[in-house]
């Protein structure tokens, strides 16, 4: 549209509706306000003519605490009522030094002012047009709207210019000019991001002393997920476990053992502990069942007359098939709710309750979780877990948990060095079932 097209649009939407001229809420001097309350994350660009002051944002995750809480406000200088139609009018641009899709968010919004409007915007590095609408939810005296401008992301740049937080009163939305089809054209080269923080120094496991090693502590690795159809990627942890002279507890989701060739069976029945092998098979349900959406969970939601049932048919068809007697349990996403405490407060073959409820522990021995081996599903690194191991290494017992069968050649690589580490450090390595026998 031509400029002059819309000036006469405008014209015309003023007439129609009898709409009377915005209020601007920002102080003239706001950027330098901005600027002023929080200088470590904005710094202010020379006046620029015509165009009002802009200013220049910055972030860089990790080194810099404005990552999180980066944002400003800026007092209004007009009262606002309520529905009153607020506009946020500004021009963007931001530079990105890393990252696929670099963004930048801009939101308006009141101290106490739930409603929320938020643009993300690509910093692309070029100038861009951006406006949130939002109407007033209550009256408000001037002084209570705040504009918050952040950069969201790691080791970008944005710079604002032609800043503009109006009051349109009772006009409609669709009586407001359009924006200009062409981008703001303010020059000048776009800022410079910052670089990347320098990684933290990796954690450091000095060797403990005699005396600390001596300490006894013990120690479950408690590695999930064993069905029919993946059983077999669990077989180089067991020929580590071999290698090492140690032992783990498996966690069995039991239902898939019911059409299983039978090789599964005999497999689990030759690696138990029970039968002169490395691993105490543990309850880790009948289903696993997680549903995303509702929120429902075997454990969780499900009801106490679903979870009584699968508990008992989880344990009764795996001791039926195999012989071989669960006295843990370990639910889908560690998730469950108080039917559980009254479902496995009923079933006295349950001993030890893995991650489960400490407050009401159905008169299980409820084992915490303290350190992760993956600091994602399926993911080990020896670095991740050493930042959470290192205040863990004297703590009495620990229950790791892990998913061997996700996991790829370099998480395997890592789990073996974990163990190492566990091991130089005078861990004893046992099954859920050693708490029950010698809590
Ligand atoms: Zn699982």
């Amino acid at each position: 549209m031509e400029r002059n097209a819309i000036a006469i649009a405008w014209a015309l939407a003023f007439a129609s509706a009898a709409i009377s001229a915005p209020v601007p809420l920002l102080p003239p001097d706001a950027a330098e306000r901005i600027a002023s309350k929080n200088p470590r994350l904005f710094a202010l660009l020379a006046a620029d003519g015509e165009v009002p002051a802009g200013f220049v944002a910055r972030t860089a995750k990790a080194a810099d605490p404005v990552w999180h809480g980066g944002d400003s406000s800026v007092e209004t200088a007009a009262p606002v009522s309520k529905d009153d139609l607020l506009v946020l009018t500004v021009a963007v641009r931001g530079v990105a030094r890393y990252g696929a899709e670099p963004k930048i968010l801009v939101k308006l919004q009141g101290s106490d002012w739930a409603g929320l409007i938020r643009s993300e915007i690509p910093a692309t590095g070029e100038w861009r047009w951006v406006r949130l609408l939002g109407r007033a939810n209550k009256d408000r005296a001037a002084g209570e709207l705040r504009l918050h401008v952040y950069p969201a992301y790691c080791c970008q740049t944005f710079e604002v210019r032609a800043l503009k937080l109006e009051n349109w009163g009772a006009a409609p939305k669709e009586s407001l000019p359009p924006l200009p089809d062409v981008p703001p054209a303010f020059g000048g080269e776009p800022p410079v991001p910052p670089d990347a923080p320098p990684p933290p120094p990796p954690v450091t496991l000095s060797p403990l002393s005699e005396a600390d090693r001596a300490r006894p502590r013990r120690v479950v690795l408690k590695l999930d997920d064993i069905m029919a159809r993946s059983y077999r990627r669990y077989d180089r942890v067991i020929r580590f476990l071999e290698e090492k002279d140690i032992v783990a507890g498996f966690g069995v989701i039991v239902s898939s053992i019911e059409s299983a060739p039978p090789g599964y069976v005999d497999w689990l029945k030759r690696n138990a502990r029970e039968n002169g092998g490395r691993i105490e098979f543990w309850n880790h349900g009948w289903d696993h069942a997680m549903d995303g959406k509702t929120k429902i969970n075997e454990f969780k939601g499900s009801g106490l007359a679903h979870q009584r049932e699968n508990l008992a048919r989880s344990q009764d068809v795996f001791l039926e098939k195999t012989g071989l007697a669960m006295c843990a349990i370990g639910t889908a996403g560690n998730s469950w709710d108080a039917d559980t405490s009254t479902a496995l407060s009923e079933r006295p073959d349950v001993l030890v309750w893995l991650y489960g409820n400490p407050k009401d522990d159905a008169g299980k021995i409820v084992l915490r979780r303290t350190f992760n081996l993956e600091y994602a599903v399926g993911r080990i690194s020896f670095e991740k877990f050493a930042e959470g191991y290192v205040k863990h290494r004297l703590d009495d017992y620990a229950v790791i948990q892990g998913h061997p069968n996700m996991w790829n050649d370099a998480s395997f690589a890592a789990f073996k060095k974990i163990v190492d580490q566990l091991l130089a450090d005078g861990w004893m390595f046992v099954t859920p079932h050693d708490f029950a026998t010698t809590p």
